[in-house]
């Protein structure tokens, strides 16, 4: 297999939490008044954080399955666990890394293409949550009751979550060593609508988890141009829905305004208003005119 490093996406949006949001952290002991199931926080900040790891393995987990999911209702051959896609061949072990140790297949694959970062609350996220929970409060406690059916006791179990409302700033780089790779970019696109209609974190049939993205930014950051040459990286798509930044060519669709390189020439459907940012990027005509790839 023939790669060769051709240059970087970056892709930078805000995760908005539709309802409370609760990613596990671990319990250090049994402190008075402490809760059973505590967030995962930034030790230095205290802040409750999305891992990259979570979103990652979210992300691909959706996708696998949107993509026919064969190698998920098999065990792997090596190990014997149901686990992640181990192909090598397949979108999802493009972007995401193949699961496997074999050598050939692992050359087929290439290299891991996605990199998700870990997501910190925004500044002004921050200042809202203080201000409307205390000082230092970024989180909120939730009681669920597990129901004894025969004596129908019941049995309070605390759960902290991030409210709703909490926004978090996303960051992902997606590497491009084939012309063909541009392409990955619409899975990944489609496991990030998938997410908007499924769930991050714990709790997520029980009410939890509900995420949008917004204010999003796509750049292109090529090979020669920007890291060898010292050039200026290139803006493909610049939205916003939660405010209006302005721009040269701005445009609007699906309640999100585009501005910057992307000319506001998409079709205007008023039925779409609240459709998804990705929906927009994920119509052919819209992502070849952005990415350039069919
Ligand atoms: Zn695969």
């Amino acid at each position: 297999m023939n790669f060769t490093f051709q240059g970087k996406y970056v892709i930078t949006a805000n995760l908005e939490a539709v309802t409370g949001l609760h990613i596990g952290g671990t319990t250090t002991g049994f402190e008075i008044g402490g809760v059973d199931n505590p967030v995962i926080r930034d030790p230095l900040t205290n802040r409750p954080y999305i891992p990259g790891s979570s979103l990652k393995g979210k992300l691909r987990s959706l996708l696998e399955w949107a993509l026919g999911g064969e190698n998920l209702r098999k065990p792997h051959p090596k190990h014997g666990i149901y686990g992640a896609c181990w192909c090598g061949k397949c979108e999802a072990c493009k972007l995401f890394g193949v699961a496997s140790d074999d050598t050939a297949t692992r050359q087929q694959a290439g290299p891991t293409r996605l990199t998700v970062r870990d997501a910190f609350l925004t500044k002004s996220s921050v200042d809202k949550l203080q201000q409307f929970l205390g000082e230092g409060i970024t989180t909120e406690l939730k009681t669920e009751n597990f129901l004894d059916r025969v004596t129908s006791e019941a049995n309070p179990r605390t759960m902290e979550r991030v409210p709703a409302g909490a926004i978090f700033s996303v960051e992902m780089l997606m590497d491009k060593y084939e012309d063909s790779d541009a392409n990955l970019l619409k899975s990944l696109f489609t496991a990030l609508k998938l997410l908007e209609d499924s769930t991050l974190g714990g709790s997520g049939s029980r009410g939890s988890g509900k995420v949008r993205f917004c204010d999003a930014r796509i750049a292109w950051r090529g090979k020669a141009d920007f890291y060898q040459n010292g050039g200026q990286e290139k803006e493909l798509v610049r939205t916003a829905r939660l405010q209006w930044t302005g721009g040269v060519n701005a445009g609007e669709f699906a309640g999100h305004k585009f501005s910057g390189k992307v000319e506001g020439s998409f079709t205007t459907d008023k039925a779409a208003e609240n459709a998804s940012l990705w929906t927009v990027l994920l119509k052919p005509e819209n992502f070849q005119k952005v990415f350039g790839e069919g």
